[in-house]
């Protein structure tokens, strides 16, 4: 069993069905990477892992906490989800008029209670981490993009999640600043973090993956390794076609 189990989801937006019978499993300690065409759902598809999202239909397994779909979802149990799953997005979400360790700090302080030296000293640590040490005390608007998706993640781990969800985290990155973020996930993904990454990159998808999942049409037509994915013998046609134009 693992830890992280979607089964028979169906989400429509207007009568318009984005994502059909998603059964997925997330494997925990390891990154599984979604990959697809552009309105695919892959976004719809993480941010139902974070309740941003709610499917009409189908299971969500997390842990020891099981959600119906079908039925009424308390607040208890998407505040649960959503300290157990950190979701970090493609333009940051900083809050604007907070310093860095400003932003890290509010979330352990405000939602996990935490003692403010004991914030600030993990802040600083995260920060070192993430090769930021000496941006504690700037603003969001003086970072570059891939400093601030750095301080998002940071902002994220501080809250201890069980997963984080990353959506196309360097997409509005140029190359190098996108390597910066790239290597920190790289880390991450080492330490063993549970990670679940929408990304366009398959180079680096490639490179991280434990698994990847590949989605089209809101269905999902490849859940497997790396290795099966990229196989030169790959005889899935709508696969080729996709790794043939995005590489
Ligand atoms: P991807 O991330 O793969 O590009 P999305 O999950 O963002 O795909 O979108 C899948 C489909 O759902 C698209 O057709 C998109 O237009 C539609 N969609 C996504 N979010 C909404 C929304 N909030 N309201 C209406 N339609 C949406
Ligand atoms: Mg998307």
């Amino acid at each position: 069993m693992h830890k992280l189990q979607l089964e028979g989801l169906n989400k429509s937006f207007d009568g318009q069905q984005v994502l059909t019978d998603i059964t997925l499993e997330l494997p925990e300690k390891q990154t599984t990477v979604i990959v697809g065409p552009s309105g695919s759902g892959k976004s719809t598809l993480l941010r139902s892992l974070n309740l941003l999202e709610r499917p009409e239909s189908g299971h969500y397994h997390l842990s020891n906490l099981a959600i119906d779909f079908s039925h009424d979802i308390s607040t208890k149990q998407v505040l649960n989800v959503r300290k157990k799953t950190g979701m970090v997005f493609q333009d940051y979400n900083l809050f604007p008029h907070k310093t860095v360790i400003q932003n890290i700090i509010e979330g352990p302080i405000q939602v996990l209670k935490k003692d403010r030296k004991e914030a600030l000293q993990e802040g600083q640590n995260l920060l070192d981490k993430v090769g930021l040490k000496s941006k504690a005390d700037a603003y969001p608007e003086q970072l570059s993009g891939g400093q601030a998706q750095r301080v998002a993640i940071a902002r994220s781990l501080a809250m201890h999640p069980e997963y984080i969800l990353l959506d196309e985290p360097t997409s509005a990155l140029d190359p190098e600043l996108e390597a910066e973020v790239l290597q920190v996930l790289d880390e991450l993904a080492q330490e063993k973090q549970s990670l679940v990454i929408v990304t366009h990159n398959l180079f680096f998808a490639r490179q991280i993956a434990d698994k990847i999942v590949f989605v089209e049409n809101g269905q999902i037509i490849f859940d497997g390794s790396p290795q099966e994915f990229f196989n030169e013998n790959q005889e899935n046609t709508r696969i080729n076609r996709f790794i043939s134009a995005m590489t």
